[in-house]
């Protein structure tokens, strides 16, 4: 975990926050009704047994890089690697988002598939069709799911933005998403499935959370998410992924650079400059 000082970054120890933490209350973190009684896979598994092969998944995060070997890792998850710990309830988990994890499963199926890195953007009308509003909204929430429960793992406080975006709003006030590639994930994952580190801030006093980013890849392509406490989102950082039908696929170096929003120029047509969300030559040009 990491805390933002004026102008430098202090790296905290294991501990060092966890008089912040929230504890888990044994309820489910999206309904707030039901006991939490499963955990959600970090990877869904069907992907997991598909893009293995008989490789082994390097999990990056909670500060160090892990690694399940063969398909029987899976199952066995001896190091907690594959599930987060139990935060949901088994309707929330299952049935209520599951149009979630289809949209989740499509998306990941063409990422696999699909060279996307070099280009500038992933065009969800060509992944989806005609229902890709939907579709991608729904893909936003599975993402939502995957990050609400990384924030309990992490003792963050599930911000009630994210709920309400998984209850169908279409938007998050105090939050940022963008599709995202890194170059060091790039170089160690291949096609498997990474997860960035938890990233967060609080004050100066280290009394309070004051946001937090994370990232979800397939192969180097992923999803990043920042939040920020009491709605202090700063200005430009109100565009969402998921409205638009092409959105940008925003490159940066390393994951400390993922951290801080800082992107390099992409590859593909360097006189852009690159700004998150920004919609893609081919996109809808109105959106930008
Ligand atoms: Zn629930």
């Amino acid at each position: 975990m990491a805390m933002e000082a004026e102008s430098s970054l202090e790296w905290l120890s294991p501990g060092d926050l966890d008089h912040l933490k929230v504890s888990p209350d044994g309820r489910c973190w999206w309904c707030r009704e039901r006991a939490s009684t499963t955990g959600e896979h970090k990877y869904k598994q069907t992907d997991l047994a598909r893009l293995m092969g008989d490789d082994s998944l390097i999990w990056a995060g909670d500060g160090g890089t892990r690694e399940i070997r063969g398909k029987s890792g899976i199952k066995r998850d001896r190091y907690g690697v594959v599930k987060f710990p139990k935060s949901m309830c088994d309707t929330c988990n299952n049935a209520r988002s599951q149009s979630f994890d289809r949209a989740y499963t499509t998306f990941s199926t063409y990422l696999d598939s699909t060279w996307v890195r070099i280009q500038p953007g992933v065009s969800f009308e060509e992944i989806y069709g005609d229902p890709w509003q939907k579709d991608t909204l729904d893909l936003a929430r599975y993402y939502g799911k995957h990050f609400g429960c990384r924030m309990v793992r992490s003792g963050l406080p599930v911000p009630d933005s994210l709920r309400a975006f998984l209850d169908g709003d279409d938007d998050m006030p105090d939050a940022h998403t963008a599709l995202v590639t890194t170059d060091s994930v790039h170089r160690v994952a291949g096609k498997g499935l990474t997860l960035s580190s938890d990233f967060v801030w609080t004050n100066r006093e280290r009394t309070e959370f004051r946001g937090c980013v994370m990232a979800a890849y397939v192969g180097s392509v992923g999803v990043r998410y920042q939040w920020w406490a009491e709605r202090q989102r700063p200005e430009g950082w109100d565009s969402q992924f998921f409205h638009f039908p092409t959105p940008v696929i925003n490159c940066f170096e390393d994951e400390q650079a993922l951290m801080e929003g800082r992107t390099r120029r992409p590859g593909w047509f360097s006189r852009f400059s690159q700004w998150l969300n920004r919609p893609s030559s081919h996109g809808n040009a109105e959106q930008g």
